[in-house]
């Protein structure tokens, strides 16, 4: 299989075209976008946390709420947000039936540092299965059950953010994950399909639930350059900054790692996909469907914009992209949510 020899992005990735010297159109235009785009942003910390303050929420008690998984980027980011730049976070943590212990554990050793509140969110298990189900075995391979998933949890964080009338949701998304999200004709395309995918089950419980999650997108608008943030808050609007789009902060692993365990004793979660991140268990089967069904996953996405940045190496990608589920992990998962392996429903 062809794989561009810049990035990590292989031949079977929607509208790639490699050139002479097998790099692809993403790599080629990346440069480009990148001196245009550097206008919009702030030259410093500093400047960035003027622009913050702008975002004090005095008649609630929070000013911002923070989505922290217990990883490395948004233990960074709250740090950040409450000592750096001084507005008031509520911490929220999603919990949706596959989370690891010590992924909680750091997320709660950390809040208790910080002397921040806290909210747990636990998703309902029959939902969470079909969804797995459900986007695991549909027709369309560019469709990742973890793309749907992930935009679940981040629904469940705006929720949250709207319940407590909180303006402005900061999230430790790397830049390869902010490039995503700004991809609307992707993300238009790729829910037409989920809808598809739902209404071909019949399940109109599972339906309802989702498309009235979803509508709270419509509140959404997200803060990606100085313009946008020197502007301030926008009344009856969730505003979304993915904290690590700016240049100054980058996810160096192994330097917020040091911060991160001399701060709050932070501890790596035993195994995980792709390696030296804290995600989920269902990840791996996720990821190892997502490989079968189009030979790459939405890290291979998100590490190619990184190595783009000068933020990973391509070597490292390849490394931490390499799959080796633990033995017996994907039959015990693939079981929990009814799915064969081997296609189809079991
Ligand atoms: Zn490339």
């Amino acid at each position: 299989m062809k794989v561009c020899n810049k990035c990590v992005l292989p031949e079977t990735y929607p509208g790639i075209q490699f050139d002479d010297n097998g790099v692809c159109n993403q790599c080629r235009s990346y440069s480009e976008a990148e001196t245009r785009e550097t206008h919009k942003q702030f030259p410093d910390g500093s400047s960035l946390a003027r622009a913050l303050q702008g975002f004090k929420n005095p008649n609630h008690k929070y000013d911002v709420l923070v989505p922290l998984s217990g990883g490395l980027d948004s233990c960074f980011t709250l740090i950040q947000i409450k000592e750096t730049f001084g507005l008031r976070p509520l911490v929220f943590h999603s919990d949706h039936g596959w989370d690891d212990p010590t992924a909680t554990a750091n997320v709660e050793k950390l809040c208790k540092e910080l002397d921040v509140d806290l909210v747990i969110w636990k998703n309902e298990l029959v939902f969470m299965r079909k969804l797995f189900r459900y986007f695991n075995q549909s027709r369309y391979p560019e469709l990742s059950a973890c793309h749907v998933c992930g935009n679940m949890l981040y629904l469940n964080g705006l929720e949250l953010a709207d319940n407590f009338n909180i303006p402005l949701v900061v999230n430790g998304y790397s830049k390869g994950q902010a490039a995503m999200m700004h991809d609307k004709d992707k993300a238009q395309d790729l829910y037409g399909k989920m809808i598809e995918i739902i209404l071909e089950t019949g399940d109109r419980e599972f339906f309802d639930i989702f498309t009235k999650k979803w509508q709270l997108l419509e509140k959404q608008v997200i803060y990606n350059n100085r313009s946008d943030l020197e502007s301030g808050p926008l009344p009856g609007k969730l505003l979304f900054i993915p904290f690590f789009i700016f240049k100054f902060y980058k996810t160096q692993k192994d330097k917020l790692q040091q911060i991160c365990r001399e701060r709050f004793d932070w501890q790596p979660i035993p195994t995980s996909y792709p390696a030296s991140t804290t995600n989920c268990k269902m990840i791996w089967l996720n990821s190892w469907m997502d490989l079968k069904r189009r030979q790459y996953t939405h890290y291979h996405d998100e590490y190619s914009t990184l190595i783009r940045a000068g933020e990973m190496t391509r070597q490292q990608a390849i490394e931490d992209l390499e799959l080796n589920p633990p033995a017996g992990l994907l039959k015990e998962l693939a079981d929990e949510i009814g799915l064969n392996l081997d296609g189809g429903n079991s």
